[in-house]
């Protein structure tokens, strides 16, 4: 169940057994350079370009920090309140559709 990224894009659930928080991208300080979307794993697939923002669903992000160094404004934060926050349905608009940039 959700073992992989086109189930949890289906289902809109994390992996159970992912236990480092996901990280959220702080809108206010980001510059929108993109760098973070190429380095997130493509098994994973979490950052995507969202109207004018740059944006990490937490339902697809492991934790695992690579995304983290590439940032030249550290504005990737932990998220430890995703599942009481979630993600705007509207960011469900690009994961698996035709602009993913993991796919
Ligand atoms: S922590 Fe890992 S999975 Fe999450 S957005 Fe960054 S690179 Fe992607
Ligand atoms: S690398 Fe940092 S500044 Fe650039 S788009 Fe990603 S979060 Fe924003």
């Amino acid at each position: 169940m959700t073992a992989s990224r086109d189930e949890r894009i289906a289902d809109r659930a994390r992996h159970p057994k992912w236990k480092n928080s996901p990280l959220r991208i702080e809108m206010l300080e980001c510059i929108n350079c993109d760098k973070c979307i190429a380095y997130c794993p493509p098994q994973f697939g979490a950052i995507f370009k969202h109207g004018i923002d740059v944006v990490i669903v937490p339902e697809l992000c492991s934790g695992c920090d690579k995304c983290l160094p590439v940032c030249p404004v550290d504005c990737i934060l932990p998220f430890p309140e995703w599942a009481t926050k979630g993600s705007p349905v509207e960011w469900w608009r690009e994961p698996g559709g035709a602009d993913d940039p993991y796919t």
